[in-house]
């Protein structure tokens, strides 16, 4: 039997390991990829850390892992449109296909959605399994580093141009690696100002380089006051909220100008989060949206674009690259939050 390494989840409780399993066999429909790169999502450390919601969720083992890129070895008897060679990406919402929401083109919200590392077995390997209709293929003149970043970005792309941001002030709560490229994207559309709140300072250095005009620390400084000084007591036309904090969301509802717009991608760990809607949404005459997912595959033809263009350079996301047996090092990274990004590579 033919063996990869990969980072397998193996049973109940925090941790993972990088262990010898058999290569998957693909499906008529599916094809056999070869991981090049592979990043880690704050989901994959939620699943790490085997939180609340893994025990129903998750069947074990399972191979971690979702954002990545690669090239396709294997394809099945009915797969179209891919062949052995491609180097490809994937969406990593599996979707069906059939339901009312795929039938509207909102595949994103899949009444039937599989998420690729949690529902399926994922990328941290040398090989995955993907059905076809998921496959993205990549621009050559994309830097190979930056493959499995397009996922992620697809999320930023997504949130930050729900609303027109050109001319705009937009306030980012929230510089964890989405939030940061949310303002290489923000920045990249023209954004006139762009505000960024996070409690960790190597995040906030890192808005900087992707393009913040103002980075503040919410344990140090009076954000609204500030965000009302430099808009002539106007407050942000734009929220764009990546923390997945209720304090930071709260804030930035502040912060919004009335007619202001918000773009909620974070999650919360709360099951409510509280809000005055009176005061806050309807009578100031806020929109706000929730963002999930990517669209499929308007978002990566967007990423792609957007890449080529050169108006947004990745690499000061990208803080650290690993060996993918290295994956619990950037593990324990991403849990002290002194990094943005973190590929890993694995084995040849
Ligand atoms: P992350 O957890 O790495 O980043 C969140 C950042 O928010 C951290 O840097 C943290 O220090 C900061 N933060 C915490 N409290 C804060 C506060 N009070 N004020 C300002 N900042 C604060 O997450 P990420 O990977 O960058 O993703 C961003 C969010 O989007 C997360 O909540 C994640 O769960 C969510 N997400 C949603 C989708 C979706 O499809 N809706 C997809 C991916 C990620
Ligand atoms: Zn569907």
């Amino acid at each position: 039997m033919e063996t990869m390494q990969a980072v397998v989840k193996i049973e109940a409780g925090k941790g993972a390991v990088y262990t010898e399993i058999p290569i998957p066999k693909i499906s008529d429909l599916e094809v056999l990829v070869k991981v090049r790169t592979t990043s880690i999502c704050g989901s994959d450390l939620h699943l790490y850390n085997w939180e609340t919601w893994s025990e129903d969720r998750i069947h074990l083992p399972r191979v971690m892992g979702h954002e990545m890129a690669g090239e396709v070895v294997e394809v099945g008897k009915m797969v179209k449109n891919i062949h052995a060679g491609d180097y490809i990406s994937a969406e990593t919402h599996l979707y069906c296909g059939r339901c009312y929401a795929c039938l509207q083109g909102r595949q994103e919200v899949c009444l039937n959605l599989k998420i690729l590392g949690f529902d399926q077995d994922g990328s941290f390997a040398n090989y995955v399994c993907l059905p076809e209709n998921v496959i993205w293929k990549n621009d050559p003149l994309i830097p190979k580093d930056w493959g499995s970043l397009q996922e992620p970005l697809g999320n930023a792309i997504d949130t930050v141009l729900a609303e027109n941001v050109t001319g705009k002030t937009v306030l980012f709560t929230g510089c964890g690696p989405i939030g940061l490229l949310g303002i290489g994207v923000a920045n990249a559309a023209g954004a006139s100002e762009i505000f960024a709140t996070d409690i960790n300072e190597y995040r906030l250095e890192l808005a900087l380089k992707m393009g913040a005009t103002q980075i503040m620390n919410p344990g140090k400084v009076d954000v609204i006051e500030i965000i009302m000084d430099s808009t002539r007591g106007a407050g942000v036309e734009i929220l764009i909220e990546m923390s997945g904090n209720a304090k930071a969301f709260a804030q930035g509802l502040e912060a919004l100008t009335p007619g202001g717009f918000a773009s909620l991608l974070g999650l919360y760990r709360e099951k409510k989060v509280p809000v005055d809607l009176n005061r806050q949404i309807i009578l100031k005459g806020i929109r706000l949206v929730g963002i999930t997912g990517r669209k499929i595959f308007a978002t990566w033809n967007k990423t792609t674009q957007l890449l080529k263009s050169g108006q947004l350079n990745l690499d000061p996301v990208i803080t650290h690259k690993f060996p993918l047996s290295d994956f619990e090092k950037g593990i324990h990274l991403m849990e002290k939050g002194t990094c943005g990004k973190i590929v890993l590579y694995p084995p040849d």
